[in-house]
């Protein structure tokens, strides 16, 4: 495929930018009341840390969850957790 328009204004773009071996990012849904992280690792130990509210996260997470959304991320594995929607806190129930 030729690019007859696109004006390429990267003279020496040979090598791209080295990926800096960065891990998957993993987002997770919090469950009702979970504050600590339930990720394992490989022998099945449970993380456990805790969950934070992050706001200043870069450009690539707010790509994955929008702007100003609302995520928290375990303070050991960086594993991310996203508020559950149904954890809501009115008490509204359906009523038959
Ligand atoms: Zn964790």
């Amino acid at each position: 495929m030729a690019e007859p328009t696109a004006p390429s204004s990267s003279p020496a773009d040979a090598q791209p930018a080295p990926a800096e071996a960065k891990p998957k990012i993993k987002i997770k849904t919090r469950k009702p009341k979970q504050r600590a992280c339930d990720e394992k690792d490989e022998k099945g130990k449970l993380c456990g840390g805790h969950l934070k509210r992050w706001y200043d996260y870069p450009k690539e997470i707010e790509e994955l969850i929008g702007p100003k959304a609302e995520i928290y991320r375990c303070e050991f594995c960086k594993t991310l957790y996203k508020p559950n929607l149904s954890e809501m806190p009115h008490s509204y129930t359906l009523r038959y």
